[in-house]
């Protein structure tokens, strides 16, 4: 069997840091399952299948050809052998990738393709549903979570440092919605498996998010 730990949360809560500083501390693979949904998203934007109905959306999120190259400290995202990496980070990504993780049949099509990263010796797994749906019997689950407002802050500050242009009354909207489409949908929607720890980051530094989930997995 192998050992998983699955991070959940809503976007912008510092699931992805959180993941992969406790990959790096456990030498485990990394599953970004958000990552798979915006390059799905791509790929559908790229094909011009927008209104497609599911079952084209099904079959080429069954034929995706993603691939995760690790490069020194950052995983490069492929799509058909093409660089993504930041057509994936954008936000409008982020947002038609929430658009289509609504179609309970296209979640249905992806679930395998998550599952085949649980290989030894363990696996991290961040996203929505990991400890919900996807991995229900991992061994840890943590759930991280933060005020829209925390979380908007978050978000401008890295467009900041990055030099990105950044409109903070558009950044708040924009969480407020994704969070709405993945709280509110019929099908995964965004909440803590019963037995995982929720950790409010409202208040608490990365290091002390580090340092709780760390102590929690160790315990
Ligand atoms: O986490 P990230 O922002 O990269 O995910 C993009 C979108 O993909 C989320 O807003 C969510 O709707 C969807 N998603 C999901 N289930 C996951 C991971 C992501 O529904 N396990």
């Amino acid at each position: 069997d192998v050992p998983i730990i699955t991070v959940d949360g809503p976007s912008g809560v510092g699931k992805g840091t959180l993941s992969q500083a406790l990959a790096q501390h456990f030498g485990w693979t990394l599953l970004d399952s958000g990552a798979i949904y915006r390059v799905l998203a791509l790929s559908i934007l790229n094909k011009g299948l927008e209104n497609a109905p599911v079952k084209q959306l099904v079959e080429t999120a069954k034929a995706l050809n993603v691939e995760f190259k690790s490069h020194e400290s950052s995983i490069e995202v492929y799509l058909d052998g093409v660089n993504v990496t930041k057509a994936v980070r954008q936000e409008s990504t982020g947002i038609a990738a929430s658009k289509i993780a609504t179609i309970a049949e296209v979640r249905d099509a992806l679930l395998q393709r998550q599952r085949n990263f649980a290989i030894k010796p363990g696996l991290v797994a961040d996203g929505r549903d990991m400890g919900t749906v996807v991995f229900p019997n991992a061994s840890v689950k943590l759930f991280i979570d933060a005020s829209t407002q925390a979380r908007a802050d978050r978000r401008i500050y890295q467009l900041k440092q990055a030099g990105a242009p950044c409109n903070p009354e558009e950044v708040l909207q924009d969480i407020i919605e994704r969070d709405k489409r993945d709280r509110n949908r019929a099908v995964a929607p965004l909440i803590a498996a019963v037995d995982a720890l929720i950790i409010d980051t409202t208040h608490l530094t990365i290091t002390e998010v580090y340092e709780t989930a760390l102590k929690f997995i160790m315990n």
